[in-house]
Formats: structure tokens, sequence, C-alpha cells
């Protein structure tokens, strides 16, 4: 799905519950009373939603890109954390207590029934748990799994508590309309936990794949390729990338994104290029062939595969090299008439990958700390590397796609622009969301 549309759904979506509530009414209170209650249902809204956002729905992430949509669902839910911490503070000085005889509806009283109150305040509490758990993931050192399986389950039951609170609390959310409207809206947000956790695997069950062949590229980087296990294979586009579960059930939390290096026009195995880095990533040379894998995808949006512009550049830093030379294979075997460059930054000669297929004719290799007599770039990718490469004409015309180190995108793309390149040329692939 287009971005633009994207942007427009999500903003109904997220100011519906609050259309419908005004609609409902009800008697007409002070101003900061209605600002409670809209701060609260739209931080309802938007923490149902952040369910839709996790990055497992293509419809959403191969439009925006994985990087983005993560980054939107980060966003969102500190912002939703924020209208949440305010939504109680703001009922100050509203009448509470129980049954007035001039509010027989209780539409001008807050409740202080406990167990009406009890889910709003337990959620209030996990809610800045959960996001500051999720801003210090790397610094707090558990596994990811774990994280994510903590992140999953609470992320539920906030849902589950903050439907509790808006339907007995809630001066909008008690009245017929839009408790069946909350209902609806929780239930969304649950199957959508349940497809990624349940449906999704089960149908991966069917789908397995056979590691076919591990092959160590670099000291610390290897290639694996596999093949579908009875099955016609992965229909992708050349620079996506799926989560890859190697050895485990298809149930498992044991899955990591990584992009894949192979082209669909070479056929069904698909090959990943994989560095070294934690637990799952350091065992890769002990996977025997035959293992059983999963495949969950393609995500994505680094394809060159609908563009028009006349070349194509091509950045890598490290692997960030991967989802490039899957685009790059795709364009030499298709014979594909756009000019193409890259450039591939490594810090030691040992680091470079696949250098007798990518060859020497457009390609730039680049080394941080060269062995003496070096005879390509030296250095980083920078600004003045890429004045070198690229002329003026196609810094305005080419589109330019990369992956590496958050460092080395940041100075790529600010010089992109500088130079003119308008964002719509300049395609990303970001390894880590933090
Ligand atoms: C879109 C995308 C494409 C990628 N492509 C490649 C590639 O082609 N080659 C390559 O070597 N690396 C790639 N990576 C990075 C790769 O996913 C991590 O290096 C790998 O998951 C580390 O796993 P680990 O168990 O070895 O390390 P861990 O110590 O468990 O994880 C290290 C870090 O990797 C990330 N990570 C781990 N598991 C997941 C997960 N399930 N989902 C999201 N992030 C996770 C987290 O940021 C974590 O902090 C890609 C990452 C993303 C997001």
């Amino acid at each position: 799905m287009k971005p633009l549309f994207l942007i427009v759904a999500y903003l109904v979506a997220v100011t519906l519950p609050l259309i419908l509530s005004s609609l409902v009414g009800g008697p007409p209170r002070a101003f900061h009373q209605e600002l409670a209650s809209g701060l609260g249902i739209l931080a309802f809204s938007m923490i149902l939603l952040e369910f839709v956002l996790s990055g497992r729905f293509k419809s959403i992430s191969n439009g925006v890109g994985m990087d983005v949509t993560m980054r939107f669902h980060q966003v969102m839910a500190r912002t939703a954390l924020g209208f949440a911490l305010l939504h109680p503070f703001l009922y100050q000085g509203t009448l509470s207590g129980g049954q007035r005889p001039w509010d027989p509806s209780q539409q001008l009283t807050i409740t202080t029934d406990f167990f009406d109150l009890s889910s709003g305040i337990a959620a209030f509490l996990l809610l800045p748990s959960l996001v500051l758990l999720a801003i210090g993931r790397t610094q707090l050192n558990y596994k990811y799994e774990t994280w994510r399986l903590i992140h999953g389950i609470g992320a539920l039951l906030i849902a589950l508590l903050l439907l509790h609170h808006t339907v007995y609390a809630g001066r909008y959310g008690s009245q017929h309309l839009m408790t069946w409207f909350w209902v609806a809206m929780t239930s969304v947000a649950v199957g959508s936990l349940l497809y990624v956790y349940l449906l999704a695997p089960l149908l991966d069950k069917a789908r397995a794949w056979r590691v076919i062949s591990v092959t160590q590229l670099t000291p610390n980087q290897w290639e694996v390729t596999v093949k579908p296990d009875g099955h016609t294979g992965l229909d992708y586009k050349a620079g996506q990338f799926v989560w890859l579960n190697v050895g485990h059930s298809s149930f498992s939390m044991k899955e990591n994104p990584f992009s894949i290096c192979s082209t669909p026009g070479a056929g069904p195995d698909v090959s990943f290029m994989i560095k070294e880095l934690g637990d799952f990533t350091r065992t890769i040379g002990q996977i025997k062939a035959g293992t059983v894998a999963y495949l969950d995808g393609p995500y994505g949006s680094l394809s060159v595969d609908d563009r028009t512009e006349p070349g194509v550049a091509l950045i890598a830093g490290g692997v960030g090299l991967a989802p490039l030379l899957g685009i790059l294979r795709q364009m030499r075997l298709v014979g594909d008439p756009r000019k193409v460059r890259l450039i591939y930054g490594n810090r030691v000669v040992d680091q470079i990958a696949y250098r007798d297929e990518l060859g020497a004719q457009d390609v730039f290799y680049v080394l941080s700390d060269p062995p003496e007599n070096w005879p390509g770039e030296t250095g980083y990718i920078d600004a003045a590397l890429m004045d070198r490469v690229f002329s003026a004409k196609e810094f305005s015309e080419w589109v330019f796609v990369m992956c590496g180190p958050t460092i080395m995108m940041d100075t790529v793309e600010d010089h992109l622009i500088e130079r003119g390149t308008s964002s719509h040329r300049i395609l990303s692939e970001r390894f880590n969301y933090e």
C-alpha cells in the first residue's frame, strides 16, 4: 500500500473512536474533563493500533519500509504513553464518588468504584514499564526472544485491561455503541497477535525449507542457502528480507530477520549472507545440511524492480551488502539496461565478501584500515568519496540504495540531500531499529 494511503488510514483509525464518542455525546461537561476523556480515548486507540504496526503485516511494512514502520511504532507508543499518563490527572476538580440524585446516569461524576478503576490503574503502571523496557532493551542485555515474549504478553494484558477500564469506567465507552466498537477494535488487535504467533507459523509449517549449504565467506560472515521442501518457494523481489528460523518448530520465537542475497531469477533456492553477532548468528557454522528451516516473508521495500531512474547506485557497509547483492545479481542476471555502481565499505581486506563475483567493474571497494599497496579507496564512505564516484547529473537522476551501519547511512543520506537527490530516490534498509 502507498505511504499516503497508509497515513490517512492510520489517522482515520486512530481518531474514529474519538469521533464516534463525540457523536454518541452526553450532557455537557467542563473542557478539562472532555480533554481527559479525549486523551484516554486516543491513547487506547493508539495502543490498539500498535499491534498492527508490529512490522509483521506486509501491506503496511512493505509499503513504507520496515524501519519506518518500526520507528512509527516506537514514536506512537511514546505519544500514547504521554496521553495515558495525563488522562487521570486532568479529571482534577471533577465530582467523584457514588450516585448523585441529579446525575442518575453518572455522566457528570467520575467513578470511585475500585473494580471499575483497578484495570485502569494496572494499565497505568504497566504501560510505562513496557515502553521503558523497550527503550532500554539493549542496555538491559537480556535475550531478544525473552524481550519479544514479554513485550507481546505485556501489550496483550494492557489492551485487555484498558478495554475493561474503558467499558466500565468510561463515560463514552460504557455507552452501547462504543462498548461494541471497543470490543471490535480490541479483537482486531488481539487477532493480529494471534495471526503473528499462531496462524502465520501454522501456514509456515506447511512450507518447510531445508538447509542445503553453509559456506564461510570471511572470518565472521557466512552464506546459508535453503531449498524449498516440497513446495514452489518464495515469491520475492531482490532486496527483500525474511524472518529466518533454522532448526526450530515453526511456532518458535527463535527467528531473526535476514536480507535475501540471492535473486528470484536464479531459481527457488534462497541464500543469506550472515554476520556473526549474537547467540544465533555465532552458531551459523554449526548448522548441518538438511536442517529444517522456516521463512516468514518476504518483507521490506528495498527493491528497484519498478523504478524508472536511468541508474542504480548501491552503497553497502559490511554485511549491509546482503540485500544489495541480491539487487545486483538480479540486474546482472536479466541484463538490466540501467547503469549500476556499487560502493562497498569494510574495515580490512579480509572482510570483503564475494570479491570474485563482484569483480572490479563499477565496484568501488573502500577500506578504513587498508593493507600496504591497496589499490582501492581508503577511509570511510563519506561525502568526498560520494563526490568522486557520482556526478552532479547522477546525484539528481539515479536511485540510491543503501544498507550498512547507522553512521554510514546517516552520512550518505545527508550528503545525497545536500546534492539535491530527492528523498523518493533514496532507499534504505536498517538492520537495527534503535
Ligand atoms: C530488516 C533486517 C535485515 C537484516 N538482514 C541481515 C543480513 O542480511 N545479514 C545479517 O548478518 N544481519 C542482518 N540483520 C541483522 C540480524 O537480524 C541480527 O544480526 C541477528 O538477528 C542477530 O541475532 P543473534 O541471535 O545472533 O543476536 P542477538 O544478540 O540475539 O541479537 C542482536 C541484535 O539483533 C537484533 N535482533 C535479534 N533478533 C531479532 C529479531 N527476531 N527481530 C529483529 N531484530 C532482532 C536485535 O537488535 C538484537 O539486539 C538484519 C536485520 C534486520 C532488521
